[in-house]
């Protein structure tokens, strides 16, 4: 089939290649003249495992080729894919979908009878009618049909999760659906379940689903909180909580809040988009201000985990994407710690495999080419990105050219015991040890052992306003006890 892609991004860029893999021609096309010269030379405008090999083979075979001239591009497509970019509008939140309507009104005079125009890029219910209703009034007499087919990629693992997804969902009419299985004929001969919907329950199983692993993930953020104060390990809760059918293991690794160019601004369109039809969503609503909450309190974590303000320390950051594998930093936790470290007067040192480049990573760090760099004369080690090569560290050769050999991990990639043997004082997010700031204290005591006096806290012991209790539990757990 003849397939042209409109958007030549993380999504529009995979979901080419593939199916151009899959024998299909592919022209992607881009408004952003610098990416398709750099797609034109060979090389990638992104950091997206198995895509570079994908690319060059179906670009020699001459199925995958990329344009800036869309009208050229989409004169003869038997189903043009929009792909463009839907990110927050900056006024209030809600999906812009400039692009996705531009994209609409440019291609309504190229089309060709019987075309199908998918929406892939995530947008509100409701978007499809619109695409439809700008290219029926740019041309009334065209026959062609627009459907919803919501992308479920992740950064990192993109090549993989296109190629063998949980579900292909598609909605629309019956001869675009048609149309639409039959160019991912190859997964549906594999027996990949494909979901029929409606275009607009299609357009919303994007938004709930992201916004319900959203959900899982500020869930267990929470429960981590819990752990911390309680003297429980979030990764032995997380553990039994996971074994539950019900529940399932995945998207229940606590750590610093999600990021990334879909959850943030997904869980915040579908906010919006309830608002607007009177149907809130108060648990999403939540979801997303205790994410932009976690973010910001990690600092707080740190300067914890040091036991002495930040002012002048260096603090060393092992990650800067939001997760590992991709060079994406769009929303990336990183970013809010390193606002918040600056506001500390914190001096920051960084390395990532991968991310040093981006534009969205602050300049007035210092950029490690290793994380034995980056730790060096450092007075806490953080580990913000679980790369695969922060599993493996070389502990010692890390302590010896730290100031302090204090790390807190973010990621849970260590244990407690044997950081201790080796001599670091180690915290990690969810365990025993870490509890963040001494102001929390109260908060800890368990409503039965509170006793109100004039207005006071007081224990029933009678003793302290500090957690004691809290505190035997925490040393009990750990060697390792929290600095005051
Ligand atoms: P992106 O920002 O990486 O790419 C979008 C591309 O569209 C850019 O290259 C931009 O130059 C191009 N573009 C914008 N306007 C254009 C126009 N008028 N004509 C031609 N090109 C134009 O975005 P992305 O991450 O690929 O996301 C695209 C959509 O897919 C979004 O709606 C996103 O929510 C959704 N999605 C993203 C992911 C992901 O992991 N990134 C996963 C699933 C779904």
């Amino acid at each position: 089939m003849r397939i042209c892609i409109v958007g030549t991004g993380y999504v529009g860029l995979v979901s080419g290649a593939c199916f151009a893999d899959w024998g299909h021609h592919v022209t992607c096309v881009d408004a952003d003249c610098d990416k398709i010269a750099i797609l034109n030379r060979g090389e990638l405008p992104i950091y997206e495992p198995g895509l570079a090999e994908i690319t060059e083979k179906n670009v020699k075979a001459g199925t995958l080729s990329f344009s800036t001239d869309l009208t050229a591009s989409a004169w003869n497509a038997d189903a043009v894919f929009i792909t463009v970019g839907t990110p927050p509008r900056p006024a209030d939140g809600h999906a812009d979908l400039s692009s996705v309507y531009a994209v609409a009104r440019e291609i309504a005079p190229a089309l060709s009878h019987g075309v199908v125009i998918v929406i892939k890029s995530t947008v509100p219910v409701g978007t499809c009618d619109e695409v439809e209703r700008l290219i029926s009034e740019r041309r009334p007499q065209l026959d062609f049909q627009v459907a919803s087919n919501p992308e479920f990629l992740r950064a990192g693992a993109a090549i993989r999760d296109f190629k063998k997804p949980d579900r292909i969902v598609i909605g629309g009419e019956r001869c675009a659906c048609e149309r639409i299985a039959e160019i991912y004929r190859p997964l549906v001969l594999d027996r990949t379940p494909v979901v029929y919907t409606s275009r607009r329950s299609g357009e919303l199983i994007k938004y709930a689903s992201n916004a319900f692993l959203a959900t899982k993930i500020a869930y267990i953020n929470e429960v981590a909180d819990i752990c911390e104060r309680v003297g429980a390990d979030v990764q032995e809760v997380a553990h039994g909580m996971g074994l539950d059918s019900r529940i399932g293991p995945k998207f229940l690794n606590a750590g610093p809040g999600f990021g990334g160019s879909c959850f943030p601004k997904d869980t915040l369109a579908l906010m919006k988009m309830a608002e607007d039809v009177d149907a809130p969503m108060r648990i999403v609503e939540s979801v997303f201000t205790a994410n932009e909450r976690r973010k910001r309190a990690m600092v707080r974590k740190i300067s914890a985990a040091l036991g002495t303000p930040l002012l002048g320390k260096t603090v060393a950051l092992l990650g800067l994407t939001f997760k590992p594998d991709t060079d994406d930093m769009r929303e990336a936790p990183s970013i809010s710690l390193i606002a918040g470290l600056r506001d500390m007067r914190a001096l920051v040192r960084a390395y990532d495999p991968v991310a040093a480049d981006q534009k969205a990573v602050p300049r007035d760090i210092t950029c490690c080419v290793s994380p034995y760099e980056a730790a060096k004369g450092a007075d806490v080690l953080v580990v913000v990105t679980e790369w695969e090569e922060f599993r493996n560290l070389e502990l010692k050769r890390l302590k010896e050219v730290m100031r302090s050999p204090i790390m807190l991990d973010l990621r849970g990639l260590y244990s407690a015991d044997s950081m201790n043997r080796i001599g670091f004082r180690y915290y990690r997010i969810g365990a025993p040890q870490l509890v963040p700031t001494a102001r929390a204290a109260p908060r800890q005591i368990a409503p039965s052992r509170r006793l109100h006096m004039n207005g006071a806290e007081k224990h029933t012991n009678g003793s302290a306003r500090k957690p004691k209790r809290q505190r035997r539990i925490a040393a009990a757990a750990s060697p390792t006890t929290l600095p005051a």
